[in-house]
């Protein structure tokens, strides 16, 4: 049994040292003795995606090596961090092998299986989300449910699971009664707008059932919110019950994916904006969330706020915060998991704007190095992120960052943003510049 002491100082593994299938230098072994003479903790973060290399980029900073139990090493984390265990995070003996020694473990997807979270719990890891909280993020249904429960306002909703003559009528039932202007979700396992199916009437809903394969995970409807627009309300929690909240933002979707975010949400009444933030901040409470957590929300056309879900980890809507924020997300999800003091959510300018770099349909013939130094030439004030990933299309490869100068307009510092992302993945201007002429 691994028994890992949660505030373990040194980050010296607790058992031996940590076997991992990886042969590239360096080694993990002596990425760790590395990393244990520092002598600051060891967080794990479980997935090698792109928020768990912008957390280490953070872990750099605070004299730390983030661990990351990656897939493969070739993920987004697993080509820069030194402290890699390669391994599945279905599997509870490879999500063993990671937590050992650390102070923390951590996620960068909801995809663990709760029954390993548990498991690890009770062997003494500090899972930070612990799985108890962590069940409201893998689960739509639960989610809605407690939310529900809480009085938090959530779209109405009908459970789709269990018999399927029944979970069919309960369909037809909520779909007439709200003239069919529903959502289908699945229950478990969506993410950018997989898993979502914003059906156009009875026969389209109906065929989204019938189609739906009876081993997936189950079905939810729930009613077509009316909207103004989406929002996300960000902030932070630590187990010594520190909160922070970082200003509301506006999201942006495009085909069912985050696209651009507006920092703060324009012209989001001061009112409204705190609302968010307070039903964020007393949810996590509730929860007992550890960590950043966003809060997906929807402005009615009436003005009134609808969760529409929520992220226990860094999330898309928080990368504005690495250029225009005292703190950013990655830094305040590992300040909260370790429990030290949260850091400042100030904006260091009035706005930010972060377009997400989005895989063109064909990668342009131009490399990415050519394009970034074009952009650069171009655009000295755009920040951007490159996670590593080879293009595809619609795939979140990267992002930017303006960080807007006093003055000047929400439009404009937007404008920038996405001409500088749409560059970056098409290596098109979109008002049709050209360097040589
Ligand atoms: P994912 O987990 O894939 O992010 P979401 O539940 O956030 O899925 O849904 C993806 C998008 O679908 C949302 O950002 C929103 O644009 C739209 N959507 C989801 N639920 C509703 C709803 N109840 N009413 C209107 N639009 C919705």
């Amino acid at each position: 049994m691994v028994r890992v002491n949660p505030r373990e100082p040194d980050g010296a593994p607790v058992n031996g040292p940590v076997t991992s299938k990886s042969a590239v230098p360096p080694t993990p072994e002596a990425a760790r003795s590395a990393g244990a003479a520092s002598g600051m903790p060891k967080v794990t973060m479980i997935g090698g995606g792109q928020l768990a290399r912008m957390t280490h980029q953070a872990a750099i900073a605070l004299g730390q090596c983030l661990r990351v139990l990656a897939a493969s090493e070739s993920d987004p984390a697993a080509q820069v961090s030194a402290d890699i265990v390669l391994g599945s995070h279905d599997d509870l003996d490879d999500l063993r092998r990671a937590a050992e020694g650390s102070a923390a473990l951590t996620f960068d997807h909801e995809g663990v299986p709760l029954h390993h979270l548990r498991a690890l719990e009770a062997e003494g890891v500090a899972v930070l989300p612990p799985s108890k909280a962590l069940h409201f993020a893998q689960d739509k249904l639960a989610m809605r449910v407690r939310l529900a429960a809480l009085g938090l306002p959530v779209p109405e909703f009908a459970d789709l699971a269990g018999d399927r003559e029944a979970a069919r009528a309960r369909l037809v039932e909520f779909g007439e009664s709200h003239g069919w202007e529903i959502v289908i979700k699945a229950v478990r396992g969506g993410y950018d707008g997989r898993g979502v199916w914003l059906v156009d009437g009875a026969d389209e809903a109906l065929a989204v059932f019938d189609q739906y394969p009876s081993d997936a995970p189950a079905l939810l409807a729930e009613q077509k919110v009316p909207m103004r627009r989406e929002l996300s309300a960000m902030i932070a929690r630590s187990p010594f019950g520190q909160g922070a909240a970082w200003p509301v933002v506006e999201t942006i979707q495009r085909h069912g994916q985050c696209a651009v975010v507006l920092a703060p949400a324009p012209d989001l009444d001061d009112d409204v904006a705190e609302q968010a933030q307070q039903m964020a901040l007393r949810l996590a409470d509730e929860l007992g969330v550890v960590g950043v957590m966003a809060m997906e929300l929807f402005e009615t056309v009436d003005g009134a706020l609808v969760v529409n879900e929520l992220a226990m980890r860094p999330h898309n809507s928080g990368h504005w915060s690495m250029d225009g924020a005292v703190t950013s997300q990655f830094e305040q999800h590992l300040r909260a998991v370790l429990d030290y003091p949260l850091g400042n959510t100030a904006p260091i300018s009035p706005l930010t704007v972060m377009a997400n770099i989005l895989g063109a349909p064909e990668a342009p013939e131009m490399s990415m190095d050519e394009r970034l130094h074009h952009l650069m030439a171009r655009m000295p004030e755009a920040k951007v992120h490159l996670y590593g990933k080879g293009e595809r299309r619609d795939r979140k490869i990267g992002h930017v960052n303006i960080v807007g100068r006093e003055g000047e307009s929400m439009e404009s510092v937007r404008e920038r943003a996405e001409r500088a992302a749409q560059w970056m993945s098409h290596a098109t201007w979109t008002d049709g510049w050209d360097v040589h002429s």
